[in-house]
């Protein structure tokens, strides 16, 4: 046996750490828990990935969609990676030969998809996420402002500032209008941009951009105009509770009217909603996960209101702790009956049991079952990522108790980019 064939080579998937926006997306997507991150960086441990793919087509930026050529031996380790301020190059074919190899042992492409396990024991809601925009869906335009594009960023200038959440004792959602001027900056519903805050970080290095989901439609907040809005929650205790300042959110919920703040994106080439006229759209959320089914509710509004949509429906099952901290609480009572059909649950109310998503979803069963079979019916489910599970869940259980065969129908809600999942 000569070194050559002795030797392993593995593509190694690593992952861009100028363009990555440490959305956790691809984290959440791994079937195989390969993916990890610190304060600095997202990475990929190369003894757990088995490159199925799955990860790369939704992540927003492209930045996961990276291989490197190196001996097994050789693979980077987490530690490495977690210290890298930009992606090594391939290794030079010198530093190989010292292995043995040669440059076209390392040309091998990177393996073709495996398909991810299904399996009831370990249930993946992550799974049956759409990798796929629905048929209809607009073309949407992405990376026009980032790391690796012509332009680094764009200034936007804030021009609205509101507070949607009533004034309570620690919860603070604002709603955040940002103009582009004249800068070309198009969007559709269910995108994210990413917001840079100003300064840098401990390490002397520029704060990484964080993303927040748009809340306006295509045509603008304000029709015509080239803006767009966001919802905000004042991050002031992190996911254990510990009292913390979110850098970006803090930034964001202090703006005036008048300051300008830089933006990338846009991002997001999935989660979109369906433009044919039958669509129906079931919206799942918790707390900001408020805001793309804003912007999808907002545009079907004024489509009907030009007489340009009359077709599919619209459900929503709105979840938050209190009413006091539901975000638009007050519009969204204001929304005729027969355009949306509005459910909220709350989880805190004192003296009332605790109602989440998934319990409203359970009591309109009979609706959902009927959704499921129809090819027409987009599910977009946003929020906190611990509700994913349970609403994924209950869309099986729906379908069982329905005699819907869940197995088939899982497997092409995704194929068909009918089920969305966008949690964080
Ligand atoms: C696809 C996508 C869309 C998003 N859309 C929105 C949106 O529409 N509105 C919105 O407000 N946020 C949204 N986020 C979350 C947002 O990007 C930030 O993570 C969030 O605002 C916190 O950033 P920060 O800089 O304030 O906190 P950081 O300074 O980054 O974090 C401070 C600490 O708080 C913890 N922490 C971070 N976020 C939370 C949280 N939400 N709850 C509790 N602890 C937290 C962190 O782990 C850390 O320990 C979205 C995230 C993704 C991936
Ligand atoms: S930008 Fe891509 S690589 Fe970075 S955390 Fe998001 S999904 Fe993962
Ligand atoms: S390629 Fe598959 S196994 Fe590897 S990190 Fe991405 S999702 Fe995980």
């Amino acid at each position: 046996m000569n070194a050559v064939a002795e030797i392993t080579v593995i593509q190694q998937h690593l992952i861009d750490p100028e363009i990555c926006i440490r959305c956790n997306t691809c984290e959440a997507t791994c079937p195989v828990g390969a993916i990890t991150h610190d304060d600095r960086n997202y990475v990929v441990d190369a003894d757990k990935c088995n490159l199925c793919m799955a990860c790369v087509p939704p992540c927003p930026t492209g930045s996961i969609d990276n291989w490197r050529s190196v001996p097994k031996v050789r693979a980077y380790t987490l530690e490495e990676q977690l210290s890298w301020d930009v992606l090594p190059g391939e290794l030079p074919p010198e530093q190989l030969a010292g292995d043995g190899l040669t440059g076209q042992a390392l040309a091998e492409p990177a393996p073709a998809a495996a398909p991810v396990p299904a399996g009831e024991a370990a249930f993946n809601s992550a799974q049956y996420n759409a990798a796929l925009p629905p048929w209809s869906a607009a073309h949407a335009y992405t990376n026009l402002y980032g790391p690796k594009s012509a332009a680094k960023s764009v200034t936007a200038t804030v021009t609205g500032n509101f507070r949607v959440t009533e004034v309570g004792r620690e919860y603070d959602t604002h709603h955040i209008v940002l103009d582009f001027g004249q800068l070309p900056f198009p969007v559709l519903e269910g995108q994210s941009i990413g917001i840079v805050p100003p300064g840098t970080d401990a390490g002397g290095r520029p704060h990484h951009a964080r993303q927040y989901s748009i809340a306006s439609p295509r045509n603008g907040e304000r029709p015509g105009y080239n803006n767009l809005s966001v919802t905000v929650k004042r991050v002031l205790e992190d996911h254990q509770g510990r009292p913390v300042r979110g850098l970006a959110s803090n930034y964001l919920c202090d703006l005036k009217v008048g300051d300008t703040v830089e933006v990338i994106g846009p991002f997001g080439a999935t989660f979109l909603m369906p433009n044919h006229p039958k669509s129906h759209i079931v919206m799942i959320c918790t707390g900001t996960g408020s805001a793309p089914m804003r912007a999808m509710t907002e545009w079907r509004r004024r489509l009907r209101a030009s007489g340009k949509f009359e077709g599919g429906k619209l459900m929503l099952f709105f979840g938050a702790r209190t009413q006091q901290e539901l975000p638009y609480f007050g519009p969204l009572q204001s929304l005729p009956k027969d355009f949306i059909d509005i459910h909220l649950a709350f989880s805190r109310t004192p003296g009332q049991p605790k109602r989440y998503v998934q319990d409203l979803m359970r009591e309109r069963a009979a609706d959902l079952a009927e959704m499921l079979k129809d090819p027409n019916a987009h599910f977009y489910v946003c929020g906190l990522k611990a509700m994913e599970e349970g609403v994924v869940l209950a869309l099986r259980d729906v379908a069982r108790d329905a005699g819907l065969d869940w197995d088939a129908i899982g497997p092409q809600l995704k194929a068909q980019g009918r089920l969305h999942l966008e949690t964080y």
